[in-house]
């Protein structure tokens, strides 16, 4: 039985068609933010939720940050709001050039979205205009991988993995799109510390769908370096290098979604670096402005940049795709803050330092009833339960209410809880959040 505690009423909760949420459950039993600040946040009933997700893996430096609440006031009110089709104002563009030196090699160019979605339609669009301006019209075909979340536009969902998020939209979506395995292993990997031993060899699949589908017909390779929504699924050793080494020599791009391993989650700007493997284009969204504002970025390489410009006059446009609001002057400015906050703290160098900390802690729930598996990497860790008899799903719910009102918050994906705090996080947090959990895990169904 999941714990539940009603809250204050407040606004009716029937109009809002909440995402991603059971939302007749939920409404019968809400749990209302109302406040947050560094790491935590306040219910509308005054109680204190200590965050261990980042909100939703997007709040590295903390909550409500003052120097960007102040750079987004500052900007409303001198330009709310420019276009940027034929038109132009500074902020992107210094945005811009400061990503490119946080990108990892040539991945100099960005296309700004709204959204990890976005940037993900964004991404597999260039892929296929890159193509076809090199004269490769034909390779229109896309590769993901089983359990890929690229959020939940067409695109996205149809290269993604995930099949609650597929199926009820017509299995059909992008006409061409081919799944590689996932690399959750269980057995053979159960409670690894850091990147898994085991599985390098599923990166072979990648060959022989290349040699199904052939090479000349493919236009990219697109994954998570690190599966966060299908339940915090680690890449094994060398599988990432062996994708690119697959890709390189049939001459198919990469692509990696970095929309939560980017901005510090893993000790580094991006996965890339971390796990030293270059990609031909990123997306990302979420911690680049820290939660504050909606804002993404596909970063792409001069390469394919190039390419694009090349293929069309110098007076036309080159790539017809935009958004209304790409580049946005507030959404910029809440960027240009939160890299400064990022660099002037050293928040990815922290997020290193305390990997070790975060790792030792976690594994301690290793023996406690019904865990399967601990896994982590940088400031990440899935949590994994066998499924109780009342039905998959269950138990990690109710694991996750259970910490709720006992004043953390966690993420349940089926019954994996994934964890992913702000940067700042201190080890009176580590502590906090392991010492509920284990409460949790110890009552739970
Ligand atoms: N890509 C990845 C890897 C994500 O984890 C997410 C969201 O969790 C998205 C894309 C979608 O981002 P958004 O919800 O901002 O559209």
């Amino acid at each position: 039985m999941a714990v539940n505690k009603p809250q204050s009423e407040g606004a009716r909760l029937d109009n809002f068609w909440m995402p991603f949420t059971a939302n007749r459950q939920y409404k019968t039993t809400p749990r209302l933010l109302a406040k947050a600040e560094g790491m935590y946040y306040t219910d509308v009933e005054g109680n204190s939720v200590l965050d261990s997700t980042a909100g939703l893996w997007c709040c590295n430096a903390g909550h409500s940050r003052d120097q960007i609440t102040d750079a987004v006031s500052k900007q409303i009110k001198e330009l709310d709001y420019a276009p940027t089709f034929q038109m132009g104002h500074p902020l992107p563009f210094e945005l811009a050039e400061r990503l490119a030196e946080l990108a990892p090699a040539d991945l100099n160019r960005v296309f700004f979205t709204n959204s990890g979605s976005e940037s993900a339609d964004t991404a597999l669009k260039i892929a296929l205009a890159y193509q076809r301006a090199r004269g490769h019209a034909n390779r229109t075909m896309f590769i993901g991988r089983e359990q890929g979340y690229h959020g939940t536009g067409f695109g996205g969902i149809s290269v993604g993995g995930m099949v609650n998020n597929r199926k009820a939209f017509n299995s059909q979506l992008l006409p061409s799109v081919a799944h590689l395995p996932h690399t959750l292993d269980i057995e053979r990997n159960a409670f690894s510390k850091g990147l898994p031993d085991h599985g390098v060899e599923r990166a072979e699949v990648l060959e022989q769908l290349i040699a199904l589908h052939g090479a000349e017909n493919i236009a990219a390779v697109m994954i998570e370096p690190m599966s966060g929504s299908g339940g915090v699924i680690l890449p094994p050793k060398g599988y990432l290098k062996r994708l690119r080494e697959i890709t390189a020599k049939h001459d198919i791009l990469l692509i990696f979604d970095e929309v939560i391993t980017g901005f510090g989650r893993l000790g580094d700007a991006f996965a890339s670096q971390r796990w030293d493997v270059t990609p031909d284009i990123m997306t990302t969204a979420k911690a680049l402005t820290n939660g504050a504002i909606p804002m993404g970025a596909v970063m792409v390489s001069d390469r394919i940049y190039d390419a694009c410009m090349n293929a069309a006059p110098e007076d036309t446009i080159e790539l017809f795709h935009g958004y209304t609001y790409s580049g946005h002057p507030v959404a910029a400015a809440a960027a240009l803050a939160t890299l400064d906050i990022y660099r002037d703290e050293n928040l990815f160098e922290r997020a290193r330092q305390l990997e070790t900390e975060w790792e030792e802690a976690l594994h301690s729930l290793d023996n406690l009833p019904n865990v399967i598996d601990v896994r982590n990497t940088g400031l990440i860790a899935g949590i994994q339960f066998a499924p109780s008899s009342e039905g998959i799903g269950k138990r990690g719910y109710d694991i996750f209410t259970r910490c709720f009102y006992d004043g953390v918050l966690v993420r349940a994906s089926g019954d994996i809880i994934a964890m992913s705090p702000p940067l700042i996080m201190e080890s009176k947090h580590i502590d906090q959040m392991v010492s509920t959990l284990e409460r949790a895990i110890k009552q739970a169904i």
